[in-house]
């Protein structure tokens, strides 16, 4: 039996949203309710749904980057819901994300050595020369090498930013990384080359995933499972194995049938 790593039980997160005139009532949005579900170690267990469904959210809340209106969520059997990162650096230090957006998630005024060197020296690891050596190592990783590490992000494409995305997250030597739209942004033959790389080095370190998208087509090539959201709320869960076996909701066949007729194949495209 494989243990999971994540357990969310009944997560919900309400926003009061900002009364326009002082006569007006005060309204809530219900972004996430009543979510649960395990992520077992090794697994990458997507989440799918429309924009708006709440995906992002539920990352956010599983980070600690915001703050649950109800809930629980355990992490490796230890109940992290009321631990903020501050409060538990050496916890979050495990679970890292990877944004949709490469060109907004790196900040263009820092080399990519500084924008990978910083993570560690939040978190007090290594001498300099160490630091050096283990982002060399983690660029080598993702396909780039020591000659980026001066370079700046706008020097990059969208494909090397995301990749630079991605070893920031790695450099920690986390367990859990949350993939939210980390591909929806690229065209489709450099998604299919992250998606290689997010595989071989989920191979390599052991790593779980919870990859987050609003396009079925990469939920189901990329993820074991897949949980999926409507207006907040899970509405299905399955193995995508299982797919063609098991009755699904209306709106999971429809997300299925508004795939196009061209079938996503990552591994024939040429990278
Ligand atoms: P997704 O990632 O699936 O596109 P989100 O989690 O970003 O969805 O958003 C879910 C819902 O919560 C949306 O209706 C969104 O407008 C709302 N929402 C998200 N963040 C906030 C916020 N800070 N304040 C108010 N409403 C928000
Ligand atoms: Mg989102």
């Amino acid at each position: 039996m494989v243990d999971s790593i994540i357990e969310v039980k009944n997560l919900t997160k309400t926003y009061k949203v900002a009364k326009k005139k002082l006569s007006q009532k005060a309204t809530y949005i219900h972004a996430v309710k009543d979510v649960s579900f395990q992520v077992f170690s090794g697994e990458t267990f997507g989440i799918v749904g429309e924009s708006g469904s709440g995906k992002s959210t539920i990352a956010h809340l599983i980070m600690g980057i915001n703050k649950m209106t109800d809930g629980k969520i355990n992490f490796k059997g230890r109940n992290i819901t009321h631990l903020s990162r501050s409060e538990n650096k050496e916890l979050y230090r495990q679970l890292q994300i990877v944004f949709q957006d490469p060109y907004s998630s790196l900040n263009p005024k820092r080399s990519i050595e500084w924008i990978l060197t910083e993570p560690l020296i939040i978190h007090k690891i290594g001498t300099k020369e160490w630091r050096k050596k283990r982002v060399i190592e983690v660029l080598e990783e993702v396909g780039l090498g020591e000659s980026y590490l001066k370079k700046m992000p706008h020097e990059l494409s969208g494909g090397q930013r995301q990749r630079v995305v991605i070893a920031s997250a790695l450099i920690l030597q986390p367990e859990v990384i949350i993939i939210d739209e980390g591909v929806s942004s690229l065209d489709v033959s450099i998604q299919a080359s992250i998606l290689n790389l997010l595989n071989d080095l989920k191979a390599k370190h052991n790593l779980t995933y919870i990859f987050i998208s609003h396009d079925l087509n990469v939920v189901q090539y990329f993820c074991d499972r897949i949980a999926v959201v409507y207006l907040g709320e899970f509405i299905e869960l399955f193995h995508t194995e299982e797919y063609n076996q098991v009755e699904h909701a209306d709106y999971t066949e429809k997300l299925f049938n508004a795939i196009p007729s061209v079938a996503f194949s990552p591994l024939d495209c040429n990278y």
